[in-house]
């Protein structure tokens, strides 16, 4: 098979980057105070607000994702924080409250599992928190929490904030800010969105703007309340990287010019099914299963299980040796799993061509 210049390459993140995106990086620089600015910036305000499914002004930032988390806790936590952990992206979250100084409960579930509302409500009752932190898509397990039926849970309970992180979930699977009621919900661009790493992006509700209002010692780089201040008169914070911002736009317009975003979504849904296909294909021949179970499966990253004297880490370093790049697993699954990043702009067909690869390395 000859392979193509586009799509061998299906790392869960950082994702690859078509080369239009990468060109309309190359435009000169202008003045981050300037009317050019602001018109980008405002050019740019009706896309993403699509991407997010929000009225509310998107927050850009010059930051990893990360960053944005950050962000979350130390503008949206006042003491006490939910953390729901099924992997290395919960375990983040809670990790960067803890410290920021505020108190954590943790709520554990095995890798691959998903807290359930029953059990988030549990929680709830027992412990006095003021704001709960989720991964939507925990990238490490290839797990998708059931976030429409969760918020919901959340609001059952008075003056409780809900923390998203969607960083593998937006642009590739319905994320509903406003009509699921997210208080937080933020993303990277080196994911769903095909765009160099580089920028942060966040939808912050009016009641997280107000909450935020009332905690001292926000900081000052990541303050939520100066970024939506700044969204809301189309000016950045402070000096933004102005090249990924070109990218930005340049995406944004390449979603509007392929239908939307809800054929984006439909297109990561079918490179799962291709997965999920093959997986069930091959499961008796290969020995291979999905680590989550049916209907908690993330649309962008597929974490299949090896059998034994199977290795997720050389499965990976073999298809590199034949010019694709797919995930080993992480943390603790490293050796047991690979993940699988079909996200961004790969195609089902491409999905198709990396696991005929796979197949190889593994029969
Ligand atoms: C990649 C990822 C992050 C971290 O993104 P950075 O840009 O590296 O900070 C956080 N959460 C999830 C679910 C991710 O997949």
């Amino acid at each position: 098979m000859t392979p193509p210049d586009f799509g061998r390459f299906f790392l869960p993140g950082p994702t690859e980057v078509h080369p239009d995106i990468l060109a309309a990086m190359q435009r000169p620089m202008i003045a981050h105070r300037g009317q050019d600015m602001s018109n980008l910036l405002a050019g740019m305000q009706p896309g993403l607000q699509k991407l997010f499914r929000t009225a509310r002004p998107v927050l850009i930032g010059t930051c990893a994702a990360t960053g944005f988390m950050e962000m979350a806790i130390r503008s949206g936590v006042r003491h006490r924080v939910l953390s729901l952990v099924g992997g290395a992206f919960g375990h983040r979250f809670a990790a960067i409250a803890r410290s920021c100084g505020r108190d954590v409960v943790q709520l554990d579930v095995p890798l691959g599992k998903t807290v359930e509302p029953d059990m988030l409500r549990d929680a709830l009752q027992r412990s006095q928190v003021d704001a709960v932190t989720l991964v939507h898509s925990e990238t490490s397990t290839g797990a998708l929490a059931p976030l429409e039926e969760l918020a919901p849970v959340v609001r059952e309970f008075d003056d409780i904030v809900l923390l998203v992180d969607a960083v593998t979930s937006m642009a590739g699977s319905p994320v509903e800010t406003d009509a699921w009621q997210l208080d937080f919900v933020l993303t990277g661009s080196q994911k769903a969105l095909a765009l160099p790493p580089g920028l942060a992006l966040a939808a912050a509700s009016e009641k997280m703007i107000q909450r935020a209002q009332d905690v001292p010692e926000r900081g000052a780089y990541l303050d939520v309340v100066a970024y939506d201040e700044a969204a809301r008169n189309n000016q950045p914070t402070n000096t933004p990287a102005i090249s990924f911002l070109y990218a930005l736009d340049a995406q944004l317009k390449r979603i509007e010019e392929n239908g939307g975003i809800e054929p984006r979504w439909e297109r990561h849904r079918a490179m799962r099914e291709r997965v999920e296909q093959w997986v069930d294909d091959k499961s008796a021949t290969l020995g291979l299963g999905f680590l989550p179970v049916q209907d908690r499966r993330s649309w962008t990253v597929s974490c299949v299980t090896l059998p034994d004297g199977k290795n997720g880490r050389s499965v990976a370093q073999q298809c590199r040796e034949r010019g694709w790049t797919i995930g080993s697993g992480y943390g603790d699954l490293k050796e047991k799993t690979i993940r699988i990043g079909h996200m961004g702009d790969h195609t089902p067909d491409g999905v198709d061509q990396v696991l005929a690869v796979l197949e190889e390395v593994l029969r």
